[in-house]
């Protein structure tokens, strides 16, 4: 299985900028290619190029920096079948391993030991009608959802699909990230609290250290 091929991006260690293991020391895996063009991209260096590499050749790689925790994100990582195979092998190492996902494609193959972030994307993303609400019923209760907000009307309906689906009695956090340069992370705070929302709100910790640059 570790002979099979996945198209990587780039593979880093940094520190982890956002979900329920924020600021933790972390290997990511960057897969390449997305099938969506949400408007607020800010991984679009990750929709075209990077290499082909055994799945074995990724695993020699993380095992470099003697990590705990891995990510495995994209883009987005579930559009390359073999990203399956390689949450598998990665499991196996005994990471804690976590995937970042759009919730565009179909999770339910995800091994069971990898925590699933997936996303829920709001109208601003341009790419709402992407959702695959079939993919909640695959959620863990160690997994996690976010909810990217540009606005008050992707707050009003991030708000309504946190109901609508009973979220926070399905997954271990459910996160409202603002929009990095969009929308004013105090805003969104205080929208939180008014409305007394069960959400943990984050801000992308890699973009304050690092500006946001590629390989962070
Ligand atoms: S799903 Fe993620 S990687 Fe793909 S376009 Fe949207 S934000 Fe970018």
């Amino acid at each position: 299985m570790s002979e099979l091929k996945v198209r990587i991006s780039e593979i880093f260690y940094s520190l982890q900028g956002e979900t329920k293991t924020i600021g933790l020391p972390t290997v990511f895996v960057r897969l390449t290619g997305c099938p969506l063009r949400c408007g607020y991209c800010d991984t679009a260096y990750a929709f075209n190029g990077g290499e082909v590499v055994t799945v074995a050749s990724v695993l020699a790689e993380v095992a470099k920096y003697n990590p705990r925790y891995v990510t495995v994100t994209g883009g987005e990582p579930l559009a390359q079948r073999n990203c399956f195979n390689l949450l598998v092998e990665l499991a196996e190492q005994g990471y804690e391993v976590s995937l970042e996902t759009s919730g565009a494609l179909d999770v339910s193959p995800v091994d069971p030991r990898v925590v699933k972030v997936m996303d829920l994307k709001a109208p601003s993303s341009g790419e709402m009608h992407r959702n695959r609400y079939e993919n909640i019923q695959w959620l863990l209760p160690h997994d996690q959802v976010k909810f990217v907000v540009a606005n008050r009307d992707d707050f009003n309906w991030a708000a309504f699909k946190l109901a609508e689906y009973d979220l926070t009695a399905k997954v271990s956090e459910v996160l409202f990230s603002p929009v990095y340069g969009e929308l004013n992370p105090t805003e969104l705070a205080e929208w939180i609290l008014t409305d007394n929302l069960p959400v943990r709100m984050q801000i992308q910790l890699h973009k304050y250290l690092w500006n946001d640059e590629p390989g962070h």
